[in-house]
């Protein structure tokens, strides 16, 4: 290639080092194109949503459903329970991370696959990760679309600091599509107001928080969190997606609200 036809960028990173700082550096100064500016992902939890069965999902989809055409909708969802069982049998016959984490991912298409089946009257698609190309149509077309969350790593899956269950799970893999997409919102459906202190469920103390930075969370040292800390380690290098949002979906209205652009819920920042 002709080195004129490049950029002085170009140039650079045709013949210098990848692992020179100063030249990384260089390739985040042009903005990021935000390719669906208008989307949402929702991402509906497993253990803490989908698990409830009917009396939390059916009002759940009335709400999605009255949403479509009003707000584009990416939709991932978790895994839950049945995944953490497949994750106890899978250590207990000595799984690696990375078949574990196929084994999560399959539960979460189990999951997806059902709240596909609930909105396909709507005309809403399953999609795969392979399918991807086809999201920007369908959104057009339908306002939505279901995926299933786990980031599709599989036995690429990075071993995590401390035991063997997969680091990045279903809200790390939304969030993701979210910073990649560069959509509008990252809305985390669960079973609780948003982050609380302590986790309500065990500690009837803890107090609600609605707003919140991450490096405020990592500093307050909470034993536990109400997202899976991947995205927490993440969030600080995200270039769109800036803010997630956490909404209790036992409570009807609040998904229409966050997609509103509401602060119902909690808010936690990249900075
Ligand atoms: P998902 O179903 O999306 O995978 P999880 O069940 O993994 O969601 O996480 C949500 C749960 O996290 C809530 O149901 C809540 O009981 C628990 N939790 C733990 N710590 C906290 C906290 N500090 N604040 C709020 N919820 C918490
Ligand atoms: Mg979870």
């Amino acid at each position: 290639m002709q080195n004129e036809l490049l950029t002085a960028l170009g140039q650079s990173l045709v013949s210098g080092s990848l692992t020179d700082e100063a030249l990384l550096a260089r390739t985040s100064e042009h903005p990021l194109v935000q390719i669906l500016p208008d989307a949402n992902v929702v991402k509906v939890g497993g253990q803490s949503f989908i698990d409830r069965g009917r009396s939390a999902v059916f009002p759940l989809i009335d709400e999605i459903s009255a949403n479509l055409g009003r707000h584009k909708m990416i939709i991932g969802t978790g895994a839950g329970t049945r995944a953490r069982h497949a994750y106890s049998v899978g250590i207990d016959l000595g799984m690696p991370t990375g078949v574990l984490s196929v084994l999560g991912t399959f539960v979460s298409m189990q999951n997806a696959r059902m709240l596909h089946y609930l909105l396909a009257k709507h005309g809403i698609p399953f999609i795969e990760p392979v399918q991807f190309p086809q999201l920007p149509l369908y959104l057009a077309e339908r306002g939505a679309a279901i995926f299933f969350g786990m980031p599709p790593y599989t036995f690429w899956q990075k071993n995590p600091a401390i035991g063997r269950i997969p680091p990045h799970r279903t809200d790390t893999g939304c969030f993701l599509i979210s910073e990649v997409f560069g959509t509008r919102s990252m809305i985390y459906v669960k079973d609780e107001d948003g982050l609380y202190t302590a986790d309500p469920k065990k500690d009837r103390h803890a107090k609600f928080i609605p707003r919140i930075s991450v490096s405020e969370l990592k500093a307050m040292d909470l034993d536990d969190v109400v997202v899976e800390r991947a995205v927490l380690d993440i969030m600080p290098n995200a270039e769109n997606r800036r803010s997630i949002q956490i909404i209790n979906g036992l409570v009807p209205g609040n998904l229409t609200r966050a997609l509103e652009g509401e602060p119902v819920g909690t808010i936690i920042t990249a900075d």
